[in-house]
């Protein structure tokens, strides 16, 4: 173990999860299905192995050169069979400017390296070939995007992920699974996903909304609305002036983009044809 905190690289968030017990959680809560997995991240292959005792199509991403001989010696026999494919280097340049990580669907399983965890979820939203992901991230990660309105961890990310189905904390994970320990506690989540993040204009009017967590909605959203807009749209949503942006509901939210987004566009258009 003591091995292991030498090899592991803080600029690849290396916490390599050796804990049999939370390994076996995970695997148990994956559903029954024929999806592809990605995991990403796939470290030293623990979670890898386990993955490939209840499948028969892995596909591991890996960024460290140094780990890549050291999967491939591992899992000689799953690389040969094609069981497991590895691919090598950045997860999300493999994702790049396309829609889709891999070209059929799949689900994403895996303790994620945490710099880039929001953004490889929001990755996946975005992704249709995904269908769900159960992913360890740090614990705070997984609140924002599982919290319900009216809670102070309610954030966009709960909102995205609400859009496109249901999102739940599993199970926590202490800093003692892993080698070396984190700083912080994680937690393992799962998103279900019926739709994809399919709009670009929805995620920034989210991200304007809570630009400023602790001020009124009405003032962050007047970054990009008209004042007179905001409270007419509030009005007729029956919405308080005084509401901040933990406390709308995700379906409120949604109708008050459609609203202001109705008069701006048309506005657009409008200021661009004379
Ligand atoms: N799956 C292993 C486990 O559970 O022990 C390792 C998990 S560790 C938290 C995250 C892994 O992601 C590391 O192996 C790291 O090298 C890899 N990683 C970091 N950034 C990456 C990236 N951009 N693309 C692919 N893999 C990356």
């Amino acid at each position: 173990m003591k091995d292991l905190e030498k090899i592991a690289k803080k600029q690849f968030g290396q916490n390599f999860l050796k804990d049999e017990v939370v390994l076996n959680k995970i695997i148990q809560s994956i559903p029954n299905n024929d999806l592809i997995i990605a995991e990403i991240g796939a470290g030293l292959g623990d979670l890898t192995n386990k993955l490939l005792e209840l499948k028969n199509d892995v596909v591991a991403f890996e960024v460290d050169i140094d780990l890549l001989g050291k999967l491939e010696d591992r899992f000689k026999e799953a690389l040969n069979n094609k069981k497991l494919m590895i691919k090598f280097g950045d997860v999300l340049e493999y994702w790049g400017d396309n829609k889709n990580l891999l070209q059929k669907n799949y689900a994403i399983v895996a303790n994620l390296p945490y710099y880039i965890a929001t953004n490889i979820i929001l990755r996946a939203l975005r992704d249709d070939n995904c269908k769900f992901l159960i992913v360890m991230v740090q614990k705070e990660v997984a609140e924002k995007f599982c919290a319900v309105s009216g809670s102070s961890e309610f954030s966009s990310l709960a909102i995205l992920a609400s859009y496109c189905g249901t999102a739940k904390i599993l199970f926590d994970v202490l800093p003692s699974s892993f080698v070396p320990a984190p700083k912080v506690i994680s937690s393992v989540m799962m998103i279900k996903k019926t739709k994809n993040l399919d709009n670009k204009e929805y995620e920034q009017f989210l991200k304007i909304s809570f630009s400023q967590p602790r001020k009124k909605l009405s003032k962050n959203l007047s970054a990009r609305y008209s004042k007179e807009l905001i409270e007419e749209s509030f009005e007729k949503l029956n919405i308080s002036s005084n509401i901040r942006p933990h406390e709308l509901p995700s379906s409120t939210y949604h109708q008050l983009f459609i609203l202001l987004y109705k008069v701006v566009h048309i506005d657009e258009r409008r200021e661009a044809k004379y």
